[in-house]
Protein backbone atom coordinates (compact mmCIF):
# COMPACT_ATOMS: atom_id res chain seq x y z
CA UNK A 1 0.00 0.00 0.00
CA UNK A 2 1.17 3.24 -0.92
CA UNK A 3 1.78 5.75 1.89
CA UNK A 4 -0.74 8.35 2.08
CA UNK A 5 -0.62 12.37 2.27
CA UNK A 6 -2.47 12.86 5.22
CA UNK A 7 0.27 10.34 6.95
CA UNK A 8 3.11 12.07 6.73
CA UNK A 9 0.92 15.52 7.66
CA UNK A 10 -0.65 14.31 10.71
CA UNK A 11 2.38 13.50 12.18
CA UNK A 12 4.90 16.08 10.99
CA UNK A 13 1.79 18.48 12.49
CA UNK A 14 1.31 16.83 15.52
CA UNK A 15 5.19 17.05 16.51
CA UNK A 16 5.54 20.59 14.48
CA UNK A 17 2.82 22.41 16.13
CA UNK A 18 3.58 20.79 19.35
CA UNK A 19 7.19 22.12 19.15
CA UNK A 20 6.02 25.69 17.26
CA UNK A 21 3.84 26.02 20.67
CA UNK A 22 6.82 25.68 22.87
CA UNK A 23 4.71 22.73 24.55
CA UNK A 24 6.83 19.19 24.31
CA UNK A 25 10.52 20.29 25.94
CA UNK A 26 12.22 17.25 25.48
CA UNK A 27 12.24 15.33 28.97
CA UNK A 28 15.31 13.20 29.76
CA UNK A 29 14.92 9.29 29.03
CA UNK A 30 11.82 10.22 25.92
CA UNK A 31 12.05 7.23 23.10
CA UNK A 32 10.61 7.78 19.78
CA UNK A 33 10.49 5.20 17.55
CA UNK A 34 8.49 5.39 13.98
CA UNK A 35 7.73 2.70 11.61
CA UNK A 36 5.13 1.69 8.83
CA UNK A 37 2.37 -0.29 9.40
CA UNK A 38 -1.64 -0.11 8.19
CA UNK A 39 -0.80 1.71 5.53
CA UNK A 40 0.46 4.16 7.73
CA UNK A 41 3.47 5.81 9.71
CA UNK A 42 3.45 4.72 13.45
CA UNK A 43 5.15 6.82 15.50
CA UNK A 44 5.35 5.66 19.44
CA UNK A 45 6.80 8.20 21.90
CA UNK A 46 7.33 6.63 25.12
CA UNK A 47 7.83 9.21 28.57
CA UNK A 48 10.65 8.75 30.82
CA UNK A 49 12.03 5.66 30.10
CA UNK A 50 15.18 3.02 30.15
CA UNK A 51 16.17 3.24 26.88
CA UNK A 52 17.18 -0.36 26.64
CA UNK A 53 13.20 -1.36 27.73
CA UNK A 54 12.12 1.22 25.92
CA UNK A 55 13.81 -0.33 22.53
CA UNK A 56 12.42 -3.73 24.00
CA UNK A 57 8.82 -2.78 23.84
CA UNK A 58 8.85 -0.73 21.31
CA UNK A 59 10.55 -4.19 19.16
CA UNK A 60 7.70 -6.26 21.02
CA UNK A 61 4.51 -3.35 20.01
CA UNK A 62 5.80 -3.23 16.28
CA UNK A 63 5.87 -7.43 15.98
CA UNK A 64 2.06 -7.27 17.95
CA UNK A 65 0.84 -4.79 15.62
CA UNK A 66 2.03 -6.58 12.21
CA UNK A 67 0.48 -9.46 13.16
CA UNK A 68 -2.97 -8.03 13.63
CA UNK A 69 -1.90 -6.21 10.21
CA UNK A 70 -1.11 -9.10 8.73
CA UNK A 71 -4.65 -10.99 10.07
CA UNK A 72 -7.22 -8.65 9.57
CA UNK A 73 -6.25 -7.24 6.05
CA UNK A 74 -9.52 -8.38 4.21
CA UNK A 75 -8.49 -9.03 0.81
CA UNK A 76 -5.11 -10.27 0.87
CA UNK A 77 -4.37 -14.01 1.73
CA UNK A 78 -4.70 -14.42 5.78
CA UNK A 79 -6.87 -14.44 8.39
CA UNK A 80 -9.81 -11.97 7.40
CA UNK A 81 -9.43 -12.78 3.45
CA UNK A 82 -10.46 -16.44 4.66
CA UNK A 83 -13.05 -15.28 6.84
CA UNK A 84 -14.76 -13.32 4.47
CA UNK A 85 -14.37 -16.35 1.44
CA UNK A 86 -16.41 -18.52 3.90
CA UNK A 87 -18.85 -15.84 4.72
CA UNK A 88 -19.07 -15.28 0.73
CA UNK A 89 -20.21 -19.54 0.37
CA UNK A 90 -22.61 -19.40 3.34
CA UNK A 91 -20.11 -21.86 5.21
CA UNK A 92 -19.40 -20.92 9.08
CA UNK A 93 -16.22 -20.86 9.71
CA UNK A 94 -14.22 -21.35 12.70
CA UNK A 95 -12.74 -17.79 14.54
CA UNK A 96 -10.29 -16.58 17.82
CA UNK A 97 -11.77 -14.67 20.45
CA UNK A 98 -10.85 -11.63 19.18
CA UNK A 99 -12.84 -12.04 16.23
CA UNK A 100 -16.04 -12.99 18.06
CA UNK A 101 -15.38 -9.65 20.24
CA UNK A 102 -15.05 -7.72 17.22
CA UNK A 103 -18.44 -8.86 15.94
CA UNK A 104 -20.33 -7.66 18.93
CA UNK A 105 -19.09 -4.35 19.21
CA UNK A 106 -19.21 -3.58 15.31
CA UNK A 107 -22.89 -4.84 16.09
CA UNK A 108 -23.36 -2.37 18.65
CA UNK A 109 -21.86 0.27 16.56
CA UNK A 110 -23.57 -0.27 13.34
CA UNK A 111 -27.14 -0.11 15.39
CA UNK A 112 -26.36 2.86 17.21
CA UNK A 113 -24.89 4.54 14.55
CA UNK A 114 -28.22 3.82 12.27
CA UNK A 115 -26.24 1.99 9.87
CA UNK A 116 -24.04 4.64 8.97
CA UNK A 117 -21.13 2.47 10.21
CA UNK A 118 -21.48 -0.90 8.65
CA UNK A 119 -17.94 -2.79 8.17
CA UNK A 120 -19.62 -5.12 6.27
CA UNK A 121 -19.87 -3.74 3.39
CA UNK A 122 -16.33 -4.96 1.99
CA UNK A 123 -17.95 -5.83 -1.51
CA UNK A 124 -18.89 -2.44 -1.92
CA UNK A 125 -15.69 -1.04 -1.01
CA UNK A 126 -14.11 -3.46 -3.29
CA UNK A 127 -15.95 -2.70 -6.44
CA UNK A 128 -15.45 0.89 -5.98
CA UNK A 129 -11.99 0.05 -6.51
CA UNK A 130 -10.41 1.05 -2.82
CA UNK A 131 -8.96 -2.51 -2.70
CA UNK A 132 -6.02 -2.10 -4.42
CA UNK A 133 -3.58 0.63 -5.68
CA UNK A 134 -4.79 3.56 -7.29
CA UNK A 135 -5.59 2.78 -10.59
CA UNK A 136 -5.03 5.41 -13.42
CA UNK A 137 -8.15 3.94 -15.78
CA UNK A 138 -10.05 3.93 -13.03
CA UNK A 139 -13.63 5.14 -13.90
CA UNK A 140 -16.70 5.14 -11.55
CA UNK A 141 -19.29 2.63 -11.47
CA UNK A 142 -22.43 3.10 -13.74
CA UNK A 143 -26.23 3.45 -11.49
CA UNK A 144 -27.40 0.05 -12.44
CA UNK A 145 -24.26 -1.23 -10.56
CA UNK A 146 -24.99 0.87 -7.87
CA UNK A 147 -28.01 -0.17 -7.65
CA UNK A 148 -27.71 -3.81 -7.21
CA UNK A 149 -24.67 -3.06 -4.81
CA UNK A 150 -26.95 -1.43 -2.73
CA UNK A 151 -29.74 -3.95 -2.53
CA UNK A 152 -27.79 -6.57 -1.26
CA UNK A 153 -27.74 -4.86 2.16
CA UNK A 154 -24.86 -6.77 4.14
CA UNK A 155 -25.29 -5.66 7.39
CA UNK A 156 -23.35 -6.46 10.79
CA UNK A 157 -26.99 -8.51 11.82
CA UNK A 158 -26.63 -11.07 8.86
CA UNK A 159 -23.52 -12.07 10.74
CA UNK A 160 -23.80 -14.53 13.31
CA UNK A 161 -21.80 -17.11 15.72
CA UNK A 162 -22.54 -20.90 16.10
CA UNK A 163 -20.31 -21.59 19.10
CA UNK A 164 -16.65 -20.75 17.77
CA UNK A 165 -17.87 -20.07 13.96
CA UNK A 166 -19.03 -17.48 12.15
CA UNK A 167 -21.67 -17.53 9.61
CA UNK A 168 -23.71 -15.22 7.61
CA UNK A 169 -27.22 -15.24 6.35
CA UNK A 170 -26.36 -12.85 3.49
CA UNK A 171 -23.48 -14.08 1.39
CA UNK A 172 -22.67 -10.31 0.23
CA UNK A 173 -21.76 -9.51 4.02
CA UNK A 174 -17.64 -9.21 3.63
CA UNK A 175 -15.84 -7.70 6.32
CA UNK A 176 -14.21 -4.61 5.85
CA UNK A 177 -12.38 -3.59 9.25
CA UNK A 178 -10.55 -0.40 7.34
CA UNK A 179 -12.66 2.01 9.62
CA UNK A 180 -12.38 0.09 12.98
CA UNK A 181 -8.81 -1.96 12.74
CA UNK A 182 -6.81 0.84 13.47
CA UNK A 183 -8.56 1.71 16.89
CA UNK A 184 -8.85 -2.05 17.94
CA UNK A 185 -5.03 -1.90 17.20
CA UNK A 186 -4.56 1.00 19.27
CA UNK A 187 -6.75 -0.69 22.56
CA UNK A 188 -4.15 -3.66 22.49
CA UNK A 189 -0.85 -1.19 21.95
CA UNK A 190 -2.13 0.30 24.85
CA UNK A 191 -2.97 -2.35 26.76
CA UNK A 192 0.49 -4.25 25.65
CA UNK A 193 2.54 -1.05 27.40
CA UNK A 194 0.72 -0.33 30.04
CA UNK A 195 1.48 -4.83 30.99
CA UNK A 196 4.85 -3.37 30.46
CA UNK A 197 5.13 -1.26 32.93
CA UNK A 198 4.75 2.15 30.55
CA UNK A 199 2.64 5.30 32.05
CA UNK A 200 3.41 8.02 29.54
CA UNK A 201 3.10 6.96 26.41
CA UNK A 202 1.60 8.24 22.97
CA UNK A 203 1.24 6.04 19.60
CA UNK A 204 -0.25 7.83 17.07
CA UNK A 205 -0.89 5.56 13.82
CA UNK A 206 -1.51 8.22 10.98
CA UNK A 207 -3.64 10.82 12.55
CA UNK A 208 -5.47 8.33 14.58
CA UNK A 209 -4.03 7.82 18.25
CA UNK A 210 -3.54 6.61 21.60
CA UNK A 211 -2.65 7.89 25.19
CA UNK A 212 -1.00 7.00 28.19
CA UNK A 213 -0.88 8.93 31.11
CA UNK A 214 0.02 12.54 30.54
CA UNK A 215 3.72 14.25 28.63
CA UNK A 216 5.14 15.08 32.02
CA UNK A 217 2.86 17.41 34.27
CA UNK A 218 0.53 18.41 31.48
CA UNK A 219 -1.46 16.66 28.71
CA UNK A 220 -0.35 15.44 25.42
CA UNK A 221 -1.34 18.44 22.65
CA UNK A 222 -2.51 16.91 19.53
CA UNK A 223 -2.95 18.58 16.07
CA UNK A 224 -5.90 18.27 13.77
CA UNK A 225 -5.12 18.36 10.40
CA UNK A 226 -6.69 21.08 8.33
CA UNK A 227 -8.78 18.37 5.78
CA UNK A 228 -8.34 21.03 2.75
CA UNK A 229 -5.32 22.86 3.01
CA UNK A 230 -1.92 22.43 5.01
CA UNK A 231 -1.96 22.43 8.35
CA UNK A 232 -3.66 22.42 11.43
CA UNK A 233 -6.96 23.48 12.23
CA UNK A 234 -7.12 22.75 16.08
CA UNK A 235 -4.96 20.99 18.68
CA UNK A 236 -6.65 18.80 21.46
CA UNK A 237 -5.47 18.51 24.52
CA UNK A 238 -5.65 14.66 25.63
CA UNK A 239 -4.63 12.91 28.77
CA UNK A 240 -5.34 9.82 30.71
CA UNK A 241 -6.40 6.37 28.89
CA UNK A 242 -7.78 8.20 25.51
CA UNK A 243 -7.96 8.19 21.68
CA UNK A 244 -8.47 10.61 18.89
CA UNK A 245 -9.63 9.42 16.12
CA UNK A 246 -9.71 11.43 12.44
CA UNK A 247 -11.52 10.16 9.24
CA UNK A 248 -11.67 12.31 6.13
CA UNK A 249 -12.62 12.24 2.44
CA UNK A 250 -9.53 13.63 1.40
CA UNK A 251 -6.99 11.15 2.82
CA UNK A 252 -8.13 8.16 0.09
CA UNK A 253 -10.14 8.56 -2.97
CA UNK A 254 -10.40 8.40 -6.91
CA UNK A 255 -10.67 11.31 -9.24
CA UNK A 256 -12.65 11.49 -12.17
CA UNK A 257 -13.79 14.37 -14.64
CA UNK A 258 -13.44 16.85 -11.55
CA UNK A 259 -15.24 14.91 -9.19
CA UNK A 260 -13.55 12.97 -5.94
CA UNK A 261 -14.49 9.81 -5.17
CA UNK A 262 -13.81 9.14 -1.00
CA UNK A 263 -13.06 5.83 0.26
CA UNK A 264 -16.23 5.96 2.51
CA UNK A 265 -19.28 4.65 1.46
CA UNK A 266 -22.65 5.60 2.38
CA UNK A 267 -24.32 1.89 2.86
CA UNK A 268 -27.87 2.91 2.30
CA UNK A 269 -26.95 4.34 -1.02
CA UNK A 270 -23.71 1.92 -1.74
CA UNK A 271 -21.97 5.35 -3.19
CA UNK A 272 -18.95 7.30 -1.83
CA UNK A 273 -19.94 10.19 0.43
CA UNK A 274 -19.26 13.80 -0.53
CA UNK A 275 -20.32 16.68 1.94
CA UNK A 276 -17.63 15.88 4.82
CA UNK A 277 -14.23 16.68 4.93
CA UNK A 278 -13.28 15.14 8.06
CA UNK A 279 -14.27 14.09 11.95
CA UNK A 280 -12.70 14.25 13.98
CA UNK A 281 -13.98 11.92 17.92
CA UNK A 282 -12.17 11.86 21.17
CA UNK A 283 -13.23 8.58 23.53
CA UNK A 284 -11.30 6.36 25.96
CA UNK A 285 -12.01 3.32 23.67
CA UNK A 286 -9.75 4.03 20.34
CA UNK A 287 -12.04 1.71 18.60
CA UNK A 288 -15.21 3.40 18.95
CA UNK A 289 -13.55 6.42 18.18
CA UNK A 290 -12.32 5.37 15.00
CA UNK A 291 -15.94 3.74 14.13
CA UNK A 292 -17.79 6.86 15.38
CA UNK A 293 -15.58 8.95 13.13
CA UNK A 294 -16.19 7.33 10.33
CA UNK A 295 -19.72 7.14 11.01
CA UNK A 296 -20.08 11.26 11.62
CA UNK A 297 -18.50 11.27 7.76
CA UNK A 298 -21.36 9.23 6.56
CA UNK A 299 -23.75 10.69 8.30
CA UNK A 300 -22.68 14.54 7.06
CA UNK A 301 -23.18 17.99 8.08
CA UNK A 302 -27.30 17.62 8.43
CA UNK A 303 -26.87 14.56 10.55
CA UNK A 304 -23.40 14.17 12.50
CA UNK A 305 -24.94 15.98 15.45
CA UNK A 306 -27.21 13.19 15.74
CA UNK A 307 -25.58 10.32 15.13
CA UNK A 308 -22.99 11.43 17.61
CA UNK A 309 -25.52 11.67 19.84
CA UNK A 310 -27.01 8.18 19.22
CA UNK A 311 -23.59 6.92 19.60
CA UNK A 312 -22.43 7.99 22.62
CA UNK A 313 -19.53 10.30 20.82
CA UNK A 314 -19.48 13.08 23.07
CA UNK A 315 -16.55 14.60 22.12
CA UNK A 316 -16.66 15.43 18.27
CA UNK A 317 -15.43 17.72 15.70
CA UNK A 318 -16.26 18.35 12.04
CA UNK A 319 -15.34 19.96 9.15
CA UNK A 320 -17.76 20.17 6.29
CA UNK A 321 -16.68 20.44 2.88
CA UNK A 322 -16.80 24.20 2.36
CA UNK A 323 -14.36 24.47 5.44
CA UNK A 324 -16.71 25.43 8.13
CA UNK A 325 -15.69 23.83 11.50
CA UNK A 326 -18.23 22.38 13.88
CA UNK A 327 -18.24 20.82 17.04
CA UNK A 328 -19.95 19.25 20.61
CA UNK A 329 -19.47 21.42 24.02
CA UNK A 330 -17.58 19.23 25.39
CA UNK A 331 -15.25 19.48 22.24
CA UNK A 332 -15.44 22.68 22.93
CA UNK A 333 -13.33 22.18 26.56
CA UNK A 334 -10.71 20.22 24.85
CA UNK A 335 -10.28 21.99 21.15
CA UNK A 336 -8.27 25.00 20.47
CA UNK A 337 -8.59 26.16 17.35
CA UNK A 338 -5.71 27.20 15.30
CA UNK A 339 -6.17 30.92 13.37
CA UNK A 340 -6.95 29.94 9.95
P1 LIG B 1 -8.90 6.30 7.72
O1 LIG B 1 -8.55 5.12 6.88
O2 LIG B 1 -8.61 7.59 7.12
O3 LIG B 1 -8.50 6.17 9.17
P2 LIG B 1 -11.59 5.67 8.37
O4 LIG B 1 -11.27 5.30 9.76
O5 LIG B 1 -12.79 6.49 8.14
O6 LIG B 1 -10.43 6.43 7.67
O7 LIG B 1 -11.72 4.34 7.56
C1 LIG B 1 -12.08 4.34 6.21
C2 LIG B 1 -12.17 2.90 5.78
O8 LIG B 1 -13.31 2.30 6.39
C3 LIG B 1 -12.37 2.70 4.30
O9 LIG B 1 -11.14 2.67 3.61
C4 LIG B 1 -13.08 1.36 4.26
O10 LIG B 1 -12.12 0.33 4.43
C5 LIG B 1 -13.94 1.41 5.51
N1 LIG B 1 -15.30 1.95 5.28
C6 LIG B 1 -15.75 2.70 4.24
N2 LIG B 1 -17.03 3.06 4.42
C7 LIG B 1 -17.42 2.51 5.61
C8 LIG B 1 -18.65 2.52 6.34
N3 LIG B 1 -19.74 3.16 5.92
N4 LIG B 1 -18.67 1.84 7.52
C9 LIG B 1 -17.58 1.18 7.98
N5 LIG B 1 -16.39 1.14 7.34
C10 LIG B 1 -16.31 1.80 6.17
MG1 LIG C 1 -12.56 5.50 11.31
Amino acid sequence: MTLTRRAFIATGVTLGVAAALGQMPKPARTHRDRWYQFGTLVDLTLENQDPAHAAEVSARLSAALQRMNDDWHPWKPGMMGDINRALGTGQPIRVDDDVRRMIGQIRRLYRSSGGAFNPTIGRMIGAWGFHGAPDAGWTPLGDAAIAALRDTRPTPDDLFLDGDRLGSRNLAAALDLGGYAKGFALNRARELLREAGIERALINAGGDLAVLGDAGGRPWRVAVRHPQRPGAVAWLAVSGDEAVATSGDYERFHQYAGRRYAHIIDPRSARPVSNMASATVVHPDAAFADAAATALIVAGPSRWREVAKAMGAETAMVIDESGRLDMTAAMHSRAHPLAA
